[in-house]
């Protein structure tokens, strides 16, 4: 008799889920389990950690995931608490063998598991969250190029697309049937929270609402047209809208490519399908670049010392005085600059951003207002229903030239893009409160 827990973590679903099929394997009992963070917890800034819709938005994930589980013959237990204490009190009160979780290569979630194993407690970690098997890669993550260009085209020339997925297991081991722990009320949570913001107070979130909006986006021209419209501020499908699902993992990247994959096949490739993949590699590209530099993309200065003839200005940290203010009217949508402050107003009122707005607040924060990016990238974290901790500091450190980047930097002239990307102010008006 084998009594595992399955923890899950950014990877809020069952089917193509190599780590759960996996524990599905190994098990003859398995505790699926989601860990809470402590409520209230806060940045070294002083804002929240999560604001109240991305808490939301979790909880709607979590609600469809249970429901999964349910169908399964299983259930979800969530707890709330330290990730690592809450679970080695599991693993005693159980007696489980072990845990088996998905691997995160990002510096706080590498300790939580630390932590576990420091307690003699047997962790298994199972590297899913990229598009591309690691074991297919031409090179090991610790000789990638950094230069973006350089790494796609060695995954293009050795013709790499996508891992194959796996199916759903048919039936989750059963739950020990006296296991007697309290789960965290995840409807009392989303009563507390308020209902989804959502057109109707209808939730997207899940794998069944990722599928659906699959079959939405493949459904016709919207991949053909991708390229053109990617950069618009807002509007309908103007992107994929592919990544609130892909953060919580409701849908993997090889599932979309999948269906990627199947589109061009009936409907014809073009570059904007290709444009899709391409986006994806860059996803990918963050991740493989956390398995190689780890925690100095969380260093202030980032993988090197600003040039001294570089366009890389010296940042503030917004703790007090004028920095302080400065980035609290960041925060707020009350700069001097009305594109600027459109976004971030979107941002506060529905937890999303086009990738274009993304670029352009945070070259404002960096390179105007000379702050700490680090604080711009916590401020992501807290608001963004889509947030991904690869992609969200590897773009930050991107923008701000202390990455990888070969241009070192990307300060944007925001007249330029106002006038290329909201020429009639449209944008503008829209978001010009919350
Ligand atoms: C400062 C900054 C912070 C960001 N923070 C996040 C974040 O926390 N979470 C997140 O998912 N993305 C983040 N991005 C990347 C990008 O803005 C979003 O992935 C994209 O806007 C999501 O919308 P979409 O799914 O419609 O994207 P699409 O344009 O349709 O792209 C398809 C998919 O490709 C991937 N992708 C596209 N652009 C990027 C990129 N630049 N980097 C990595 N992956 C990309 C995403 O998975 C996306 O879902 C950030 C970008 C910037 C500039």
């Amino acid at each position: 008799m084998s009594t595992l827990i399955y923890w899950f973590r950014n990877d809020l679903r069952l089917q193509d889920s190599p780590a759960l099929s996996k524990a599905c394997r190994e098990a003859t009992q398995l505790i699926p389990v989601y860990v809470l963070a402590p409520e209230e917890t806060s940045t070294r800034w002083g804002f929240a950690r999560e604001s109240h819709q991305r808490k939301r938005h979790l909880t709607e994930s979590l609600i469809a995931l249970d429901t999964q589980c349910r169908e399964l013959g299983s259930r979800l237990l969530v707890l709330q608490g330290d990730a690592s204490t809450t679970l080695s009190a599991l693993v005693q009160f159980t007696q489980a063998q072990g845990i088996i979780c998905e691997q995160i290569a990002a510096p706080e979630e590498q300790a939580e598991v630390e932590r576990l194993r420091a307690q003699g407690i047997k962790v298994q970690c199972v590297w899913q969250s990229t598009m591309l098997e690691l074991t297919t890669l031409p090179f090991t993550p610790q000789h990638m190029p950094d230069v973006f260009t350089q790494f796609r085209q060695k995954l293009e020339a050795k013709g790499l697309r996508a891992r194959q997925t796996v199916s759903k297991p048919a039936q989750l081991p059963g739950l020990a049937s006296n296991l007697e722990i309290e789960s965290v009320s995840l409807r009392q949570r989303l009563e507390h929270l308020g209902s989804s913001s959502e057109a109707n107070g209808q939730s997207r979130a899940g794998t069944a609402q990722g599928l659906q909006h699959l079959d939405h986006y493949f459904a016709d021209e919207l991949p053909h047209t991708y390229k053109q419209t990617r950069n618009q501020l807002s509007g309908a499908d103007y992107s994929t809208r592919f990544s609130t699902w892909l953060a919580t993992g409701a849908l993997s990247a090889p599932m979309i490519v999948e269906r990627l994959t199947q589109y061009e096949a009936s409907r014809g490739a073009n570059e904007g399908t290709y444009w899709i993949w391409f986006e994806l590699v860059w996803r990918d590209y963050f991740r493989f670049l956390h398995l190689k530099y780890g925690r100095a993309l969380y260093f202030r200065e980032g993988l090197r010392k600003p040039d001294p003839g570089s366009e890389v200005p010296s940042l503030a940290e917004p703790t007090s005085g004028i920095a302080l203010k400065l980035f609290e009217q960041w925060t707020q949508g009350r700069t001097k600059n009305a594109l600027v402050n459109a976004g971030m107003n979107e941002l506060a009122a529905t937890g999303k951003m086009s990738n274009r707005m993304r670029q352009i607040v945070a070259s404002y924060l960096i390179y105007d207002l000379r702050i700490d990016w680090r604080a711009g990238a916590a401020w992501f974290e807290s608001q963004l229903l889509d947030y991904d901790v690869y992609s969200n500091q590897g773009n930050w450190l991107y923008i701000a030239g202390l990455g990888t980047d070969p241009r070192g930097g990307r300060r944007m002239n925001l007249d330029k893009q106002a006038l290329e990307h909201d020429p009639q102010g449209l944008y503008r008006k829209q978001w010009a409160q919350t």
